[in-house]
């Protein structure tokens, strides 16, 4: 073994003493409640396709027949020659569906995080976050010089005393989850919104978990809490998860759109996504918008799954959204109870460190619309015993 592999094998061997290895499984088939992951036909509760639309045959129609029209790559950064009509056309329509004046599209979610935060904010200015933000909102503001200040999960009280304190900061921006991504629990948007105004600070929601699952048409948590783009002047969605395709947007005015087209390197320096993934994801926005019937199943296996739980005594977290975790807090403990329930044939992912707070690991159980109520029921079946053993 060479010196650097040495140095490396110390660092991943303690990671396995600690219980927090990390490893993808292989899956051989499209996302779904039931899929096959290491040679083994699972029922799935860790995907983020949250209204099952990762696979639907009208947005693989749509994929394919772009693709025969445009072709597969987009050549080179949206600023070169890489910005489709497909992607102008998408921007156009997010813009339409979230209420805004202009959307901008990205390739991930975590890009379009780092672009608002550095394209926006500099040393000269003061950035605010719930401790339970997503990784990128963190990053984001890290790299982006400004003064972080993080407040404690839903603590709007402490938030409103940092606001003060900074109060000699150029710029104050608010970066929120508008649902926990780990936790699955909403931001109080409707508080945060009054708080930024009566301290004119900016306020930012990542609707990752929101946009397409939540509100009346699917526009997401700000749709929910009837909030408008006053009140929340900058929002970020992601397309990979209830959307079912790939990249992701943020929507807002004319000079915050200008402002991330001309000083967001994540935006600038990067190639664009294929254009064929914009006409899946206008596709996606029909059916988001056009059959609610998926938001209210999902709602429905929502609450079939807290009452069976509740009914057979297994702790879950204060969680009204698609994310529904076991609290477990022993990081072994956790990742045994998801190995077991693999050999049982449900995938649920173990949440560890430092994904989640030390000694809070967690079993990340999700539900989709593409769920049976008779899925639901063979994992409330499968946990308690589980659950009751003591490990
Ligand atoms: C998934 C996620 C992201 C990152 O989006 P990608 O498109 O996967 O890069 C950002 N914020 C939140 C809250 C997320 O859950």
């Amino acid at each position: 073994m060479g010196a650097l592999d040495e140095a490396l094998r110390i660092e991943l061997d303690a990671l396995h003493a600690a219980g927090l290895y990390r490893r993808p499984r292989i899956s051989a088939s499209p996302q779904g409640p039931r899929m096959r992951i290491d040679g083994r036909d699972v029922r799935v509760f860790c995907s983020n396709d949250y209204l099952g639309l990762a696979q639907h045959p009208e947005l693989r129609e749509a994929l394919c027949h772009a693709v025969e029209r445009y072709g597969v790559g987009s050549g080179s950064a949206h600023l070169v020659n890489g910005h489709s009509e497909l992607h102008a056309e998408c921007e156009q329509r997010l813009a339409e569906f979230t209420g805004r004046e202009r959307a901008l599209l990205f390739s991930t979610g975590y890009m379009a995080n780092l672009a608002v935060a550095t394209a926006l904010c500099t040393r000269q200015d003061a950035v605010f976050q719930d401790r339970l933000n997503h990784a990128s909102l963190i990053d984001g503001a890290r790299l982006s010089g400004a003064r972080l200040q993080r407040y404690r999960h839903g603590d709007l009280e402490q938030l409103e005393r940092l606001l003060e304190r900074r109060r000699d900061a150029r710029r104050r921006l608010i970066m929120v989850d508008g649902v926990f991504s780990m936790d699955g629990d909403r931001a109080d948007l409707p508080g945060l919104a009054r708080l930024a105004q009566r301290n004119q600070a900016w306020l930012m929601v990542d609707d990752a978990h929101g946009f397409g699952v939540l509100g009346e048409t699917g526009a997401g948590s700000c749709e929910q809490d009837g909030l408008d783009p006053h009140q929340v002047p900058i929002l970020m969605a992601t397309l990979g998860k209830a959307v079912g395709v790939f990249g992701a947007f943020v929507a807002g005015s004319e000079a915050l759109i200008e402002t991330l087209i001309q000083r967001g390197r994540s935006y600038l320096f990067t190639t664009a996504a294929p254009p064929a993934l914009s006409a899946a994801v206008m596709r996606s926005l029909d059916l988001i918008s056009g059959e609610g019937w998926r938001r209210e199943k999902l709602r429905s296996l929502i609450t079939r799954f807290r009452e069976g739980a509740a009914a057979k005594g297994i702790p879950l977290m204060d969680s009204p959204t698609a994310i529904q975790p076991l609290p477990v807090g022993d990081n072994r403990r956790a990742l045994n109870l998801s190995e077991r329930l693999f050999e049982q044939g449900f995938l649920v992912t173990a949440i560890r460190p430092p994904t989640v707070p030390e000694g809070t690991a967690r079993l990340r159980v999700t539900l989709s619309a593409a769920h049976e109520a008779e899925d639901i029921d063979a994992l409330l079946e499968a946990l308690a015993p589980l659950l009751e053993e003591a490990t």
